[in-house]
């Protein structure tokens, strides 16, 4: 397999793109489309029969190359014009530099390293945008050259990767109930405590835990762009990467399964002494005997626009890329917020989005 993978359209030759509004590969300059159909059969077969599944034992480091190659730079040759394309040490689709043709990089998306699922980007960049400018136009504070349209050249579609675990786990639960009543005899009042023994035991299944699989990303921003909904899954096919950025993993199965593992763990006690209004009181020991995981590797797709202060500190815009939730950490213009302070006594370090929300 060669080392990058560039789309050639069938009529002319030019690269092809994956369009999100017409759901196909186009070619942008005669205007050729191969259909989203074709690519995912292409995808399926292509699939590794056991991608989608790594049970209980963490497949073993060495045997999978579990941590990126190496070297922190990586080049490539374009197919196009020859031109050379240096890569950071996770990025897995790109353009180059010269000609703007998209590439997709091989290696980083091979082996262990194969994504089993990706969410394509439902918009069109300028419908993002367009969306992007109408949700700034309405907040006061923002610096104006945030969405000066040098800034905007800025903006674009990345993949970014993410973990996710179903976990299934048999536990069991023992400990003491109580149930209380009581009765009015005349002037005295009895109340009965009942204590009970109690034994449950049962399977528990936590689905579509997630991780970020990138140690770069931040982990709040991402958040406040969540959910992605799984009936957008397609099995991977490098061709939705064409034209958009992708980013690789460097988190390992391991550490993220290890993580997943232990929330989905920190459910049990609850699950099992959730008895309703059956008793008043419950408490005792959970137990978790067998912990099965289904962990799979996938890209959701995220609309980044970044910008560097004058200071070092770096604002990021996200919006997801299927639903178009919005989250931001946007660079303030001071003196209009300082004027707004003093009139509201209000203190605004910074913007960020919690819960999906944007504290503003
Ligand atoms: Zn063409
Ligand atoms: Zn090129």
């Amino acid at each position: 397999m060669s080392n990058v993978n560039q789309f050639k359209c069938p009529a002319c030759g030019g690269a092809l793109e994956y369009r999100p509004g017409q759901k196909a590969m186009v070619c942008p300059y005669c205007g050729t489309t191969v259909e989203e159909e074709s690519i995912l059969q292409e995808a399926v077969q292509g699939q590794p029969e056991t991608a989608a599944v790594q049970e209980q034992a963490p497949v073993s480091e060495e045997a999978t190359q579990e941590k990126p190659e190496g070297e922190e730079l990586r080049s490539y040759h374009c197919q196009n014009c020859g031109a050379e394309i240096v890569t950071g040490p996770t990025t897995a689709a790109t353009r180059c530099y010269y000609c703007h043709s998209p590439v997709v990089l091989n290696p980083r998306l091979s082996d262990a390293f194969r994504p089993d699922g990706v969410i394509p980007f439902q918009m069109e960049l300028q419908e993002a945008k367009n969306r992007f400018q109408a949700f700034i136009a309405k907040k006061r504070f923002v610096r104006k050259d945030f969405v000066s349209p040098q800034q905007l050249e800025d903006f674009s579609g990345v993949y970014y990767p993410y973990w996710m675990d179903d976990v299934t786990m048999e536990a069991s639960f023992d400990g003491e109930a109580t149930t209380v009543s009581s009765i009015q005899r005349g002037a005295v009042t009895e109340t009965h405590t009942r204590h009970y023994q109690l034994h449950r035991e049962g399977t528990l299944q936590v689905n579509r835990l997630q991780r970020k699989a990138l140690n770069q990303t931040s982990r709040l921003l991402s958040d406040g762009i969540q959910p992605f909904q799984m009936e957008g899954m397609r099995p991977f096919a490098s061709e939705y990467l064409s034209g958009f950025l992708a980013e690789s993993r460097d988190v390992t199965l391991a550490e993220a399964q290890a993580d997943m593992e232990k929330e989905a763990q920190g459910m049990v006690y609850g699950a099992m002494t959730h008895v309703g209004d059956a008793f008043h009181s419950v408490k005792g020991n959970a137990q978790v005997h067998k912990m099965v995981s289904r962990m799979r590797y996938v890209l959701f797709p995220v609309w980044v626009l970044t910008y560097r202060g004058q200071g070092k500190e770096s604002f990021y815009y996200m919006m997801n890329g299927q639903t178009g939730q919005v989250c931001g950490k946007l660079p303030l213009d001071t003196g209009k917020l300082g004027l707004f302070s003093a009139i509201c006594g209000l203190a605004v370090a910074g913007l960020l989005c919690l819960g999906g929300a944007m504290l503003w």
